[in-house]
């Protein structure tokens, strides 16, 4: 039996009718942006984020960009960012003329916490960037304390996140304004690059929604030197049929990740810790290996394909060569970033597929012991 990482094309299949139905009414519409598809996705997914506004835009590094714009961040200010994440949190912050400061992770959550962040904050620093990781939600309640008693912004970077909750409530509200990336591959993906923020704030909402359209509320009329950052018709009426199922698919992630945790606890990998405060939706099953080289080519050998999320942290990639970080720089993501492997995890695998992932990489790891 193979088990793919994921199957995109196994999630058309199964919503084929409803899909169809909602591509060809948008065709059929003769409105291909700013239309009806995009207000009725952004009213129902505020809804379903338990947030008052949502405001959709072209990626989730557009949602990063903007919002962080719409904070007032620009040259010379300091964001605090994880120093393992995907790049695009660390980019976005470069796109303002500011610089992202990395904090280091917590090694159980892969998340960060107030304590580091508090070290990093400086009379610079504008916002701090909490990323709910691997669709683990980040420990928000005492950033948000942190960030208001030093009179800071705090943007969630929710791009592996939609529909996890934090303390019973939703993500998308708890923090000042939630970035989203609806890349196919996320848990709430379209057919090509889409992305939302979602706010409480009617004036945070107001200027993402001006600069992601040419700085403009009235056609032609430009208050601000804006962006061509546009959610389009077509993308917000699949994600609105999507949208609908997140639930039922988080559910089969979720079912997915209960079968990984308890049948490999004795396998000698260390698997994620989910603090009670928690409901993860398992964008991602991340385990760390010591030899994860061999065990991913182990892996492959039978048929079952793993990723790496991922194997170079921002620190050290060539985009970021001008801060002259050197290995050593964040030890903590850096061991993270060279023993992570991410098992298949996907929203149309079954018991039987995932009962195989446990029973091999439990007989590859105990052989190599
Ligand atoms: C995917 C992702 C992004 C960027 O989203 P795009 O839609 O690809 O621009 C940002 N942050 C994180 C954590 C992501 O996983």
């Amino acid at each position: 039996m193979s088990v793919p990482f994921v199957d995109l094309k196994a999630i058309y299949d199964q919503l084929r009718t409803e899909i169809d139905v909602a591509v060809g009414r948008t065709l059929n519409s003769g409105r291909y942006l700013l239309g009806e598809e995009v207000a009725a996705f952004e009213r129902e997914f505020a809804a379903y984020c338990e947030a008052r506004y949502c405001v959709g835009v072209a990626s989730g590094l557009d949602a990063l960009h903007l919002a962080l714009i719409a904070l007032g961040v620009g040259p010379g200010d300091e964001v605090i960012v994880p120093a393992n994440t995907y790049i695009a949190t660390w980019l976005a912050v470069s796109q303002c003329g500011a610089i992202p400061v990395a904090v280091e992770p917590d090694l159980g959550t892969y998340n960060i916490g107030p304590e580091r962040i508090a070290a990093a904050i400086s009379s610079r620093t504008k916002v701090i960037i909490a990323v709910h990781l691997y669709g683990q939600p980040a420990d928000l309640d005492p950033i948000i304390a942190l960030a208001r008693s030093h009179d800071l912004k705090v943007l969630e970077d929710g791009a592996q996140a939609h529909g996890a909750r934090y303390k019973g409530k939703r993500l998308g509200g708890h923090g000042d304004v939630v970035a989203w990336s609806f890349y196919p591959g996320k848990n709430l993906g379209a057919f090509g690059d889409g992305g939302a923020v979602t706010t409480n704030d009617p004036e945070l909402a107001s200027k993402i929604r001006v600069l992601g359209n040419y700085g403009s509320r009235e056609k032609y009329v430009n208050e601000v030197a804006g962006f061509n950052s546009r959610l389009d018709e077509l993308q917000a009426a699949v994600l609105r049929v999507k949208l609908q199922h997140l639930d039922q698919f988080n559910d089969v992630r979720r079912l997915t990740a209960r079968l990984y945790l308890e049948g490999l606890v004795g396998s000698g990998l260390v698997l994620p810790v989910v603090p009670n405060w928690a409901e993860p939706v398992w964008h991602l099953f991340v385990v760390r290996c010591v030899d994860r080289v061999a065990l991913q080519k182990g892996l492959s050998s039978v048929g079952i394909e793993t990723l790496i999320h991922y194997p170079i942290p921002p620190h050290l990639q060539g985009a970021y060569e001008g801060m002259g970080f050197t290995r050593g720089a964040f030890p903590i993501s850096e061991k993270i970033h060279d023993e992570v492997l991410s098992l298949p995890m996907s929203s149309t695998m079954n018991r039987s597929q995932a009962a195989e992932v446990v029973s091999k990489v439990n007989k590859l790891m105990h052989e190599a012991c």
